[in-house]
């Protein structure tokens, strides 16, 4: 069977020039791929205590519904600014040019709730670090976090563990 890494597109110069863009459509779109995706976070999670996954928009919607689905546990979406109707908590954090701010609904967890978070990958790890403290303002504790794709010369992965976050990513494009 094709390897998760094999399934993803590298697409040159998007969204701007110099990027490589990761793109996980492919490896979704893919039957095997999507199973082997899911399948694969399961078996990681599924006698760890998992209470709730916690997904950050959007592409941490497809796999978090799809791994809250099989583990047996609720879903619980982070949002953009804006988004969520309720009364929400938010975290407003640097990007490389201005900031962004993430939502999450005020009332979605329960106070000591154990949450997975998940995001499709880590680059500099802003999003995921603005997330996970969303998830403990709303009384939630991060058992860890998931992505598909790594990109360790980013240092996302070092920033997070330095905050004491486990991280776990299912393959990693470095230095190409
Ligand atoms: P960061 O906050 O820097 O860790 O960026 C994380 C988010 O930006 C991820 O949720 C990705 O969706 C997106 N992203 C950043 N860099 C890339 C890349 N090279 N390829 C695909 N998506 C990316």
């Amino acid at each position: 069977m094709k390897a998760i890494k094999d399934m993803i597109r590298t697409v040159p110069d998007f969204p701007k020039k110099g990027i490589q863009f990761r793109d996980i459509t492919t490896l979704l779109s893919d039957p095997d791929g999507l199973r082997l995706t899911i399948d694969t976070f399961c078996e990681r999670y599924k006698d760890r205590g998992i209470e709730a996954v916690v997904g950050i928009e959007a592409r941490g919607f497809i796999l978090g519904s799809a791994v809250a689905y099989k583990l047996g546990v609720g879903f619980v979406p982070v949002r953009k600014k804006g988004k969520l109707p309720g009364n929400v908590e938010r975290f407003e954090y640097d990007l490389e040019y201005g900031t962004d701010t993430v939502e999450i609904h005020s009332d979605a967890l329960h106070k000591g709730t154990k949450v997975l978070l998940i995001d499709d990958l880590l680059a500099t790890g802003g999003t995921c670090l603005a997330a996970a403290q969303l998830v403990e303002k709303v009384g939630g504790v991060v058992e860890e976090i998931a992505f598909i794709v790594d990109l360790p010369d980013l240092k996302g992965r070092d920033r997070l563990l330095k905050r004491g976050y486990r991280i776990f990513a299912l393959c990693k494009f470095e230095g190409d």
